[in-house]
């Protein structure tokens, strides 16, 4: 890219108002364009032309290559904001508006930080001027097309490349943002933002969401609604004092992703004609990650939607007031089916959780006995249990990298099957043709010709199963040892905590079964989730 001196004077002088023009020229490539329709070069030639018939006087010239005309940190911006300064800038070139950007709002912005220094733009292939009034309408236009250009542009390349642009989008900002007026910033609200953060925090406590509502209305703690009303303007907050929290109201926080600094865009399509709101699926909603200042980090997010899922999945459902209490909804009587449910006993000063069977508790020993264990017991098996299965992990994920390292020792020999097996089907496949054309001649002896074929055609099933075999193993040896080391890492970090998250332990076990033995001793066998699930499930005995 070779551009040529910044300060070339305009070859025919036309004055105008006997004083000559002083023209800034400005171009700018994208980098999600194409570049032989808009190089700089020609950009500026274009420009340059204009400026000469138009008796300007390039006064200087800024580009900048490669950049999104999303973003408005730019260099070549910058440079014209600095001769604007100076005195140097009569008249912005641009050969189109979207040189200037594609962001409406901003563009706009800049556009009258140009005015208010009576800086006129020229869209020079457009026929746009900005100091005319009537063109206000067609800039508008103008900006509204690049606008959703931008955006084309953003879903073509969404996939792979994460998006950078902070800004672009107006958007609904939840509670515990806010957008700076001045430079279109999203910030953190930290009233909001604490209040954010305390749901997060007694969610994890354990706390249901109608109590945590609750709790909020009672303490006269300011809901979303409020928050949104605010911006609006301050007389309406009288009026949403009314505002309540509910238990949605709660949900909706926690399950908003925007916490996390990622805003998600397109979720849903709502169709004017038919009144209908059309969900989106996740890969074809717009994600764009760091848009705004995080308030709940991305790890405690995850844990809270898993949570969340569990605790309605198991309807775990405290009564107002109460803490869902940590083995709730997924401990279970081995003898009667019933769920065990929580008691806390206190015992000279010494409090603790346990669980007793809902049948013994509702119908006495005589429906069925009492299973009690106390809440730190199961704790400290599904402890020793993950520390057990992350050993066993570790241990056959070692069986398959041998696996993998005898594959590829064995490689060639299992080629030389591959090859045999091939040539056999060839073989098998000419005797069936064989067979066939005897069968015609002899028709007395069909049903000896048909078994024969049967008997070739179920042998190169086999074949057929032996080479995919063969050629699947490794990858699926390969395959398996990577999930298993992540499943072992997984683990570490679990147990590297010396107290297993709710989170976490709802996330790696499904299900607790409490057995009583006759002697009163109790097995516990737990079920875990997703991946865990055909490692192993460990029987223990408690005796109490
Ligand atoms: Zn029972």
């Amino acid at each position: 890219m070779v551009c040529r001196s910044t300060n070339r004077g305009a070859a025919t002088a036309k004055t105008n108002g006997g004083i000559k023009m002083k023209a800034w020229l400005y171009y700018r490539l994208s980098r999600d364009e194409d570049a032989e329709m808009n190089s700089l070069q020609n950009q500026r030639q274009i420009l340059v032309d204009y400026a000469e018939q138009h008796g300007y006087e390039i006064s200087g010239e800024s580009f900048d290559d490669n950049v999104s005309g999303m973003t408005f940190e730019r260099k070549g911006l910058h440079q014209i904001e600095l001769a604007v300064e100076d005195g140097k800038v009569d008249v912005l070139l641009v050969k189109d508006l979207s040189r200037l950007g594609r962001h409406r709002t901003r563009t706009a912005l800049f556009i009258d930080y140009l005015r208010e220094n009576n800086v006129k733009v020229y869209s020079v292939t457009e026929g746009i001027d900005s100091s005319n009034e009537n063109d206000d309408m067609i800039i508008g236009f103008k900006q509204l097309v690049n606008d959703f250009y931008a955006k084309d542009i953003g879903k073509k390349v969404r996939t792979g490349i994460r998006q950078k642009q902070k800004t672009g989008m107006t958007v609904n900002l939840p509670m515990g943002y806010y957008k700076d007026r001045n430079t279109g910033e999203v910030l953190v609200d930290e009233t909001a933002a604490a209040i954010v953060r305390e749901i997060f925090e007694k969610f994890f406590a354990g706390y249901g969401l109608s109590t945590i509502a609750k709790d909020f209305n009672r303490r006269g703690i300011k809901s979303p609604e409020y928050f949104s009303h605010r911006k609006v303007g301050a007389q309406r907050t009288q009026m949403c004092k009314k505002f309540l929290w509910v238990q949605t109201t709660v949900k909706r926080i926690i399950q908003n992703e925007a916490y996390t600094g990622t805003l998600v865009n397109h979720k849903t399509v709502t169709s004017k004609i038919y009144k209908t709101v059309d969900v989106i699926p996740p890969e074809e909603q717009y994600r764009h990650e760091n848009f705004m200042p995080a308030i709940i980090d991305k790890e405690t997010f995850e844990q809270a939607q898993i949570l969340l899922e569990s605790r309605l999945k198991n309807h775990a459902r405290a009564k107002f007031g109460s803490v869902i209490h940590r083995y709730c909804g997924m401990i279970k009587c081995a003898e009667c089916g019933a769920s065990l449910i929580a008691k806390k006993r206190t015992v000279a000063g010494h409090s603790w959780v346990e669980y007793t069977c809902n049948s013994n508790h509702r119908y006495g020993n005589e429906y069925c006995t009492a299973h009690t264990i106390r809440e730190p017991q199961l704790d400290e098996i599904i402890h020793t249990e993950l520390a057990m299965l992350r050993q066993e992990i570790l241990d056959s994920s070692q069986k398959y990298d041998e696996i993998v390292k005898d594959w590829n020792k064995k490689k060639p020999k299992y080629d030389k099957m591959i090859k045999e097996y091939s040539q056999k089907i060839v073989t098998l496949n000419g005797q069936i043709e064989e067979l066939i054309m005897e069968r015609i001649g002899d028709r007395e002896h069909a049903k000896v010709y048909n078994s024969m074929i049967e008997k070739r055609e179920a042998e190169i099933a086999e074949l057929t199963k032996k080479i995919e075999e063969c050629r699947k193993f490794d990858e699926l040896s390969k395959k398996r040892r990577d999930e298993l080391m992540s499943t072992a890492e997984l683990l570490d970090e679990v147990l590297l905590e010396p107290y297993i998250s709710d989170a976490n332990m709802r996330l790696l076990v499904r299900k607790i079964n409490v057995h009583e033995n006759e002697d009163g001793s109790l097995d516990v066998s737990l079920e875990f989730n997703g991946d865990f699930k055909d490692t192993s499930t460990g029987c223990f005995e408690i005796n109490d």
